[in-house]
């Protein structure tokens, strides 16, 4: 067997950054737009500083299409490049910086769309272009430089007439690019990567709305000028101090992010540290409630303002992805895999100050104005409830916000909950139980029976209120959680008494018999509960525990015994002192006890909104035919 070293030519590299970042090749404006600002950035300095004798002005960056010559041109007035300057940046760097492309190509190799969008700076011009060429004149006092590159490691370099300060870079587009031409292409392309850079971006020209004079005759035509169009907001909001910034510019920003979203946002949270990583951002709670699966307006992730990804997977705890907003950060290790970022020490504590961030706002957002919260419960709940389930962090937190709104429009935090229910609500066992109803109509009778014993009712309608509650019960000794239908109202909260069954053991015997020969035995357990009179007769009930499996198997509870594919299965509780339960039994014509079971069945099915089609049909024709 032959071993070797497969060699890797500075000739190949080209051909190479085309193939690999094929996907992702609209990158090379963002690049060139990076460089074009530092060099603008470091002009600034400079003379801030008193290095650069020269006046800083009021730079801009500026974008052109030459569509005839193919050519794309990205003018700056920055600090500009000497001669030797090309020769040590743009011919040195750029082979050893393909030499960490390479390398870096061997580590990620899986998850080479990583790749593609970080890290090749002014090399990724060659993904798009066959020649590229710098002019460029550097505020020093040396004459300008040319170099042209047709994409072999050969280039030219010369100097040129140029005298203004800055650099000119010219991309001859490759026949394979001509996209790049369009000017719907490059302002798409300037609005994902380029709308909040810190330096001006001019890209063509806008027409603008002179304002009409005080003196305007009647058919005053309104006059148009034209006016650079500068494409990018250079200060957006989550660079200001939160101090400097009022709700409406918030919400303003919010609109600017997303100009296609309507509604307005709950609230934000400013994120703002320097130590001991530097993060920046502005995260809105949107209004989930709506519809969760519209989600394509995600958080956006900046380095510098300049986009970078809406891919946050990793860096905003899973449960905050579903808000929305910026964050920017210098500190995220983006040139590496995702499952790399996972282990990043930076990235860990980055993902902790966010979800602290997070339960601080709410805890002031709570404690300030309790009213409003709650009446903002209903659109924040599934974000809150979700991250008690997945990030401990939050859930210690969580008992200071969290609420569990009641049927009768009240808002318990937990601790307030075990209080203003346990006269109430403890059973024999020192158990306390908690009702809960997850639809208020469809429950609507089983709430009523328990309101009428001076219960309250909560209201928990997540889909993942089964994880919470189980969640809820292993932490919370003695508390226990109850579906308001799960079983008969005495028997959910026993309590010492017990209702003297006014029928005797051989006449329940009997009814027990009579009920199961009538009643599909597949589908309901018949159980015998003596209750008080005024009760109703006949209930249908799902016990918790079953229910409660199944449905946290259906939201992926994983492999939750398989419950998801178990049968439904009911319990009839059937109240032995109620006056059908007599009548049943008293009945002897066997059509008859049939008719009166059956009915009674139905009834209760209805109450549990069980009876449905054909079933409803035949039992709303059979009651009219009753009333002829
Ligand atoms: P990086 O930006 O990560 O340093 P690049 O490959 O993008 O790497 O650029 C290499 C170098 O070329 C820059 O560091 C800078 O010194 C120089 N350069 C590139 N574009 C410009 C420009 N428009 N003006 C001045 N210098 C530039
Ligand atoms: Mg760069």
């Amino acid at each position: 067997m032959a071993s070797g070293k497969i060699n890797v030519s500075v000739e190949n590299i080209f051909p190479l950054i085309k193939k690999f970042l094929y996907s992702d090749h609209e990158i090379f404006l963002r690049e060139l737009i990076s460089n074009a600002t530092d060099a603008t950035l470091k002009l600034k300095h400079l003379t801030s500083i008193g290095e650069a004798a020269v006046e800083y002005g009021n730079p801009k960056i500026e974008i052109k299409i030459d569509k005839e010559g193919k050519k794309l041109h990205i003018i700056d007035q920055g600090l500009g490049m000497t001669m030797g300057e090309v020769e040590k940046y743009i011919n040195q760097i750029a082979f050893s910086g393909a030499e960490e492309f390479l390398e870096k190509y061997k580590d990620t190799a899986k998850d080479s769309g990583v790749i593609g969008h970080f890290g090749l700076g002014f090399y990724s011009a060659f993904m798009v272009a066959s020649k590229v060429e710098i002019i460029t004149k550097s505020f020093k006092d040396e004459p300008a430089a040319h170099w042209i590159c047709d994409g072999s490691p050969e280039f030219s370099l010369e100097s040129h007439s140029k005298t203004e300060r800055g650099t000119e870079i010219i991309l001859h587009i490759a026949d394979d690019s001509l996209e790049f031409l369009e000017e719907s292409k490059i302002s798409g392309l300037l609005n994902k990567y380029n709308k909040f850079m810190p330096i001006p971006i001019q890209f063509g020209t806008k027409k603008e709305a002179l304002p009409k004079p005080e003196n305007a005759a009647d058919d005053y035509k309104t006059e148009y000028i034209d006016v650079d169009n500068i494409i990018n907001n250079p200060n957006p909001a989550w660079t200001k101090q939160p101090s400097d910034l009022t709700t409406e510019d918030y919400t303003n920003f919010y609109r600017e992010l997303y100009p296609t979203q309507f509604e307005e946002p709950l609230f934000n949270i400013h994120l703002n540290v320097d130590y001991p990583f530097n993060l920046t951002g502005i995260l809105y709670f949107p209004k989930l409630a709506a519809d969760l699966q519209i989600q394509k307006d995600k958080i956006q992730l900046y380095q510098n303002q300049v986009f970078v990804t809406d891919n946050v997977e990793g860096i905003v705890p899973e449960f905050l992805t579903m808000l929305k907003g910026v964050i920017d950060s210098p500190d995220i290790p983006l040139n590496v895999s995702r499952s790399y970022l996972q282990a990043d020490g930076n990235v860990k504590k980055i993902s902790n100050y966010i979800t602290r961030k997070v339960s601080d706002k709410l805890k002031s957002l709570f404690n300030e104005n309790r009213e409003d919260f709650e009446s903002k419960w209903n659109d924040i709940k599934i974000v809150l409830e979700y991250g008690m389930l997945s990030e401990a962090k939050f859930y210690e937190k969580a008992g200071d916000f969290v609420l569990y709104p009641t049927t009768d429009g009240k808002f318990y935090t937990l601790a307030e909950l075990k209080e203003a229910l346990a006269a109430n609500q403890t059973d024999k066992d020192g158990k306390l139980v908690v009702l809960y109803a997850s639809n208020q109509d469809a429950q609507h009778s089983y709430i009523d029976i328990a309101k009428e014993k001076g219960y309250q009712v909560l209201v928990l309608d997540s889909p993942i209120v089964s994880h919470l509650i189980q969640k809820l019960e292993a932490d919370n000794e003695n508390l226990t959680f109850a579906r308001v239908d799960a079983d008969h109202i005495d028997k959910l909260i026993a309590k010492e008494e017990t209702q003297i069954s006014k029928l005797s053991e051989e006449e329940k015997e009997q009814l027990k018999t009579t009920l199961e020969a009538i009643v599909p035995k597949e589908k309901y357990a018949v159980q015998l509960e003596a209750m008080d009179s005024n009760a109703a007769p006949f209930m249908i009930t799902q016990p918790e525990f079953m229910r409660r499996m199944k449905e946290m198997s259906q939201s992926g509870g994983g492999g939750m015994f398989g419950m998801g594919n178990f049968p439904e299965m009911y319990n009839l509780v059937v109240n032995t002192n109620s006056e059908l339960a007599t009548s049943i039994l008293a009945t002897e014509n066997q059509e008859t006890k049939d008719s009166l079971v059956k009915q009674a069945l139905d009834l209760a099915k209805l109450s549990q909104g069980l009876l449905k089609g054909e079933e409803l049909t035949s039992f709303v024709k059979r009651n009219f035919e009753s009333l002829k």
